[in-house]
């Protein structure tokens, strides 16, 4: 890595430092990242650290419910989704889901306080409001939600409109994020995936009268179809709606592992070249329409409350996204849920058979996980600090975890330089500084603290940094 043509003064990401910077990484949603993880942590592990953490009762802990079901499937999709019409095997998968709970929160006795919950998926109004409610039932009885609990949805404009969005607000959610992807018509045909402009407005509309917090638009960059043009009319309309947050992602093409992506004509995809074009262009669009970038691929209004927790240092990162709230630990409930408890990462069966079998046999479903050494614990706060707000302060480092970053950090430090060189990264007395333009490449940055990317051996497949 050097420091190559790229003047330092300019703050401007531009396609030449997006190439020299883009290259297979981490995401760091966790850190070690999941690749690390093995199934020497499994269902007892599990049971042990849930009672270990049930000692803490007055930590409040962020639940993630999945709900894997879609009515289709888009071509670009990569999560862990069960496409099915039948409508009895959400009703089966509930009563899983159910069981999970009531195990989970036995083990956490009287460790009941809720401060964040996320229902993702899939779909998770695949169930209807109806579903929903019996499912919010369920996690009352077993545990209380705190009265500031973010109680956030991921909702999907095609099969939940106007009177779906007010339902939910009326349940208590006051979070919602809505997948957007992309406004242009033929986009939405290469993906498979049509919704329409009117469409998006009516929900977001819906939102706002409903005085949800934090609406979040999901696009991505990179689909088949996309040009510059295109793509610009995409922004200029998402910044028209002024939607509080966007997540824009990156899509990555990988058929085999994927074989729904092979719906998509590789000739449609943008080229490299165009790709870096497309992630430029948005981050000048969206910042000059008035947005802060919130990590590398998070967009938030100046008021909404992430930009005023990066501000404050106060911003956290887990499975479900950016969020103010300080929920040190996690659970995942349903299939594929990750959690994070007792400083173990843990992850349910990826199938729903893996899980039901699971579920029906010991009450669990994990299958793989990590208890995070001392080391990791270390690096796993510098990697969040970094990825979250942008900085890393000394003296927070010694006073939480009693590590001088000098002597604890001299080699990883010297790998600094070029960030430091390429105006990504300031470094001063009191800690380490992530420039506005270094935002866009803090994957790469964090990479330098990654203990596990030394030893080639321990490495996983990573998607490319931009
Ligand atoms: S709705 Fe979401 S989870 Fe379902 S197939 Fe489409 S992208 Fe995947």
């Amino acid at each position: 890595m050097t420091s190559g043509s790229h003047n330092r003064n300019d703050d401007t990401v531009t396609v030449e430092l997006l190439q020299r910077y883009d290259r297979p990484g981490p995401r760091y949603t966790s850190y070690p990242t999941v690749p690390m993880w093995s199934d020497a942590v499994g269902a007892e592990a599990y049971r042990e650290a849930l009672r270990n953490a049930s000692v803490r009762t007055d930590e409040p802990v962020a639940l993630y419910v999945h709900i894997p079901f879609c009515r289709s499937r888009c071509f670009y999709c990569g999560c862990n989704t069960c496409v099915t019409q039948d409508m009895e095997a959400p009703r089966n998968y509930l009563d899983l889901v159910y069981r999970e709970c009531e195990e989970v929160s036995r083990l956490l006795g009287d460790r009941r306080g809720i401060g964040q919950l996320h229902f993702g998926g899939g779909t998770p109004t695949y169930i209807g409001v109806e579903g929903l409610t019996k499912v919010l039932a369920k996690l009352r009885s077993h545990f209380d939600l705190l009265p500031r609990c973010e109680m956030s949805i991921e909702v999907d404009p095609r099969t939940a409109g106007r009177r779906a969005v007010m339902e939910l607000r009326q349940l208590g959610f006051n979070r919602v994020s809505f997948g957007v992807q992309d406004f242009d018509p033929d986009v939405q045909k290469a993906i498979g995936r049509f919704q329409s402009t009117d469409r998006v407005r009516e929900v977001l509309n819906a939102a706002r009268e409903a005085d949800y917090a934090g609406i979040n638009f999901d696009l991505i960059y990179g689909l088949p179809q996309q040009t510059p043009e295109s793509f610009a009319q995409t922004l200029t309309t998402t910044i028209e709606m002024h939607p509080d947050r966007i997540a824009l992602y990156s899509f990555a093409y990988l058929p085999r592992l994927r074989p729904n992506q092979t719906s998509i004509k590789e000739e449609e995809l943008p080229d490299t070249q165009t790709k870096f074009q497309l992630f430029s262009d948005a981050i000048r669009e969206l910042t000059n329409a008035g947005y802060r970038q919130i990590g590398m691929d998070h967009f938030a209004l100046p008021q909404d409350e992430l930009s005023r927790a990066q501000e404050d240092g106060r911003l956290h990162r887990n499975f479900m996204g950016y969020t103010v709230q300080a929920a040190q630990e996690m659970v995942g409930i349903g299939m594929s849920a990750i959690g994070y408890i007792d400083n173990t990462f843990v992850q349910n069966a990826s199938s729903l058979e893996a899980y039901q079998s699971a579920i029906e046999t010991e009450g669990l479903a994990v299958y793989r996980g990590l208890k995070l050494s001392r080391d990791d614990v270390v690096r796993r706060y510098v990697i969040s600090e970094l990825m979250c707000n942008f900085a890393m302060v000394y003296d927070q480092l010694e006073s939480r975890l009693d590590v001088n970053y000098e002597d604890y950090f001299a080699s990883e430090d010297e790998r600094l330089e070029p960030f430091i060189e390429d105006g990504l990264l300031r470094r001063d007395a009191e800690g380490l500084k992530v420039t506005p333009i270094g935002r866009t490449f803090v994957r790469n940055i964090a990479m330098a603290f990654d203990a596990y990317l030394k030893d080639p051996s321990r490495g996983g497949t990573f998607s490319r940094t931009i």
